[in-house]
């Protein structure tokens, strides 16, 4: 078990925990990952390179959601833009289009904005090609459309953590997992899998995230200098497969003997956290405005905030003890200086964020008056309800478009866009 001074007694012991954790990685490990694949498909021997471009697209996609779930996200990414310059040059529309669903939509563009940096970069030094990498196969991506070497990708991908983290959007986690991932660079990671698996390992009774400068150092200590790329994964994995957060497996673990919350008998009680705060609660009016012509009225928010860039019906908070078509006709009026009649209500959906949760009481509106003005967004669209498709929506917003075709009898049709412009004051990101 590790000794009462948790950091002392890993460093002794991390040559025997390097050895029983990569042992157990070797026979149970997920060693399929696409991004992870050696040149011929296979798994990549200690010491090859990997191109970084799928690496990074997938630590950026894996920072919110599971890998089972980004997956599929992730493979569609690669068939659209199977290289760096390709998504530089891509359009932030069909950007935020393909990550339509994964939500924490800034990610998206952050990883845009880095792809252009790097690409300009590149131009700058007028460099062609990156001296290293491989490629992820094009049928470990699934794409008929990637080419069969996507990852010499004129571009110079950084080899430093400072170099990784200069870039839009990456923390110091992200950052080595993509070092090590794709050159075997020693970086040590610390996300929450890694963070959940210290915490148990030494039974602290501290939170993580009041001691992160300690979970640093831990995870350096343990880091395998020989095998990093390897050794990482195999934390990942660990924290992933078997020692998950509510039941997790120690009997099949390598690390149950010096596991300090194992011999406490109760680890899934590890990591201790805070009290949970609060989340506050709105309820929010929205309105699905429609013109004589049967068009819809949706806007851009903003690129600063919550959901930044993506489309939306108009709206906005309820007042305390404002009915709530009341509401609606006020928000309508100040954001978009439009009069409209509140109409049916046509859904309500409740939607919660980590930090706040929302109920949307959607009504159908009928436009009287007034030219649509971009007083609080990016711009205004009328657009044919069959061709919101073409459009990126945050998740609560595609159940409000559901509901509004099956009202109006309606099929989509995402390739037929009739819109008009009608009003544009564009921000910068
Ligand atoms: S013994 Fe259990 S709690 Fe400890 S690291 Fe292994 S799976 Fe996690």
């Amino acid at each position: 078990m590790v000794a009462a001074d948790p950091e002392r007694g890993l460093e002794a012991m991390a040559p025997n925990l390097r050895v029983s954790l990569l042992g157990w990685w070797d026979r149970h490990g997920r060693h399929s990952i696409p991004w992870k694949l050696g040149p011929d498909g296979g798994p990549v021997a200690d010491g090859i390179e990997l191109d970084p471009y799928p690496i990074w697209v997938a630590e950026v996609m894996l920072q919110q959601t599971q890998l089972p779930v980004m997956l599929p996200y992730w493979r569609r990414w690669l068939a659209a833009f199977p290289s760096l310059e390709l998504l530089a040059a891509a359009e932030e529309q069909q950007v935020l289009l393909l990550w339509q669903g994964l939500g924490y939509y800034s990610r998206a563009r952050r990883l845009h904005q880095g792809g252009r940096q790097l690409v300009a970069a590149a131009a700058q030094h007028g460099q062609q090609r990156p001296a290293t990498g491989t490629a992820t196969p094009a049928a470990a991506i699934g794409a008929a459309t990637a080419p069969a070497s996507p990852a010499m990708a004129a571009a110079p991908f950084p080899r430093s953590l400072a170099g990784w983290q200069a870039l839009p959007g990456l923390g110091r986690s992200t950052a080595a997992s993509i070092l090590s991932s794709a050159f075997d660079q020693p970086a040590a990671i610390l996300d929450g899998n890694v963070k959940r698996v210290l915490a148990r390992l030494i039974a602290t009774p501290l939170p993580p995230a009041r001691q992160l400068a300690r979970f640093w150092r831990l995870s350096d200590t343990l880091l395998d200098p020989q095998r990093p790329r390897a050794f990482n994964q195999a934390l990942m994995d660990l924290g992933s497969t078997l020692c998950i957060p509510r039941h997790p497996a120690c009997g099949r673990c390598p690390w149950r003997g010096p596991c300090a919350a194992y011999a406490a008998g109760d680890p899934a009680k590890y990591p201790v956290k805070d009290a949970p705060r609060a989340v506050p609660y709105q309820v929010i009016g929205v309105g699905v405005v429609l013109d004589g012509a049967g068009r819809v009225l949706i806007d851009q928010r903003l690129n600063e905030g919550l959901l930044g860039g993506l489309w939306e019906f108009p709206g906005g908070k309820q007042e305390q003890g404002e009915p709530i078509a009341a509401t609606i006709a006020r928000e309508l009026a100040e954001e978009l200086a439009i009069e409209v009649e509140v109409g049916e209500q046509l859904i309500v959906l409740d939607h919660a964020y980590s930090h706040k949760k929302l109920r949307f009481v959607v009504h159908l509106c009928r436009w009287l008056g007034g030219e649509p003005q971009p007083l609080a967004c990016q711009q205004l669209r009328w657009v044919e309800p069959a061709g919101l498709d073409a459009y990126p929506f945050p998740a609560a917003n595609a159940r409000i478009i559901a509901a509004l075709r099956q009202r109006l009898g309606i099929v989509p049709a995402a390739a037929a866009t009739e819109s008009l412009q009608v009003g544009e004051n564009r921000l910068s990101a």
